[in-house]
């Protein structure tokens, strides 16, 4: 891709500058980010992954050190004599008042009785200046089942910014690294981030001050969780600075985030200490979630109810001549429920959708409702009209109750005076 302003074409120029990776920082990469093992056959054989020699080792633990080079390993029960692996490293650089971090594939090879043989290949390098404007120079890609697949005969050229770029350059950075002046008065010296990703870092350092002032202070464990989530950042700022007054620092910050939002839709003031800055994180999580769901299933019942009170005259005009019908015998007694109130305290108490479902507005249907001698409440009874008997009887949470059979029983005995009601003389 040919340069296409003057930021572009001061990138193609100083990416011809930069020279190979320093052998330190190689040696970093691979005691690092490659995980070093030892193959262990029948219990006790093993051999180092790094220098190849064999070594007796038995016991549980799950690391070894190395008699011959000392190294620490991962104990690995496996037949297998070989083992591959790759990791991608970064290491960040300044070259003509441009920062850019270099992505290098690490590929490690252990062979029983051999070194571990390591080779370094650079696949990217991500610019910015000190704006925040970002390019790329990188191999081209090739076709393939995995998307990082790179042409490794092709130089690192300047390429549109990809998805890609961004993933493979999310990884370990070498410690020893040089940014621009301008990072370094913003905060970025020292210790890095765990699991932070070092352009977006950098990117957020110039041009979000919020960033700045989180590293300033070595919240790393913000500073992680928030570059890559500007949108929390923007809900959760106000409180975050009343919570750092507070010398507050949650132990997760994806769950305190969350309790921030719950907060706000409770209508709770998040400027507020009190709130904010919970002792039990997870317990006033959980609290807010439970009073925030509630308030919503009152808000839905009352809007169930407005909807029902609006069908109220007509229930009355269609249904208020069964109201009278009372059928009992000597455990149970079945009446017509006779209000749209009585329809959601049916529908609560035996957790049914006899009132969410609106069953008091359909035309062809008496809704029953079958209650013991104490007035417990056993099964709610649909009949029809049209064709003059039980259709449903459920009782708690839709299942059937001893009484079932009886009560179907008693009510299609009693079909006539539904239908006499129906048409009066
Ligand atoms: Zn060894």
């Amino acid at each position: 891709m040919k340069p296409r302003n003057r930021f572009e074409k001061a990138v193609a120029a100083s990416n011809g500058k930069l020279t190979a990776l320093s052998p330190k920082a190689v040696e970093w990469a691979v005691s690092n980010v490659i995980v070093h093992i030892a193959f262990r056959t029948s219990g006790h054989n093993c051999t180092c992954g790094d220098c190849g020699a064999k070594f007796d080792h038995k016991g549980k633990g799950k690391t070894v050190c190395c008699p011959h080079c000392g190294h620490r390993l991962q104990v690995r029960d496996t037949l297998k004599r070989k083992e591959v692996q790759s990791a991608y490293f970064s290491s960040l650089e300044v070259v003509d008042g441009l920062q850019v971090q270099r992505v290098f594939l690490l590929r490690a090879v252990c062979r029983k009785g051999m070194m571990l043989k390591t080779s370094c290949m650079e696949v990217c390098r991500l610019w910015l200046n000190a704006e925040g404007k970002m390019a790329v120079t990188s191999r081209a890609r090739t076709l393939g089942w995995y998307v990082d697949s790179f042409n490794w005969c092709t130089g690192i050229d300047l390429k549109i910014l990809s998805e890609v770029h961004w993933v493979i350059s999310d990884t370990y950075v070498y410690p020893r690294y040089k940014v621009l002046p301008e990072l370094r008065r913003n905060g970025m010296r020292g210790r890095l981030p765990d699991d932070c990703h070092p352009a977006r870092l950098m990117k957020a350092l110039l041009t979000d001050s919020r960033i700045e002032t989180m590293m300033k202070s070595k919240d790393l464990q913000a500073v992680a969780y928030f570059v890559s989530r500007p949108l929390d950042l923007d809900t959760c700022w106000q409180s975050y600075k009343v919570a750092a007054r507070h010398h507050y620092r949650p132990s997760d910050y994806g769950l305190w985030c969350d309790t921030v939002r719950l907060l706000e839709q409770c209508e709770k003031d998040i400027h507020n200490a009190k709130y904010v800055c919970p002792i039990d994180l997870k317990a006033a999580h959980d609290n807010w979630l439970d009073k925030r769901n509630k308030a919503a299933e009152k808000r839905r019942s009352q809007e169930q109810m407005l909807r029902a009170k609006a069908k109220e005259t007509d229930f009355y005009r269609e249904k208020s001549r069964y109201f009278g019908i009372v059928i009992s015998d000597d455990d149970i007694e079945i009446s017509v429920l006779d209000s749209i109130e009585a329809f959601q305290a049916e529908g609560s108490s035996l957790h049914h959708c006899v009132f969410q479902c609106e069953y008091y507005a359909k035309v062809d249907s008496v809704i029953l409702s079958a209650h013991d001698r104490q007035g417990n409440r056993i099964e709610t009874v649909e009949f029809s009209l049209s064709q003059g008997k039980v259709i449903q009887s459920r009782g708690l949470c839709n299942s059937n109750t001893e009484y079932h059979d009886r009560i179907v029983g008693l009510v299609n005995a009693n079909a006539y005076r539904f239908l006499e009601a129906r048409t009066p003389a």
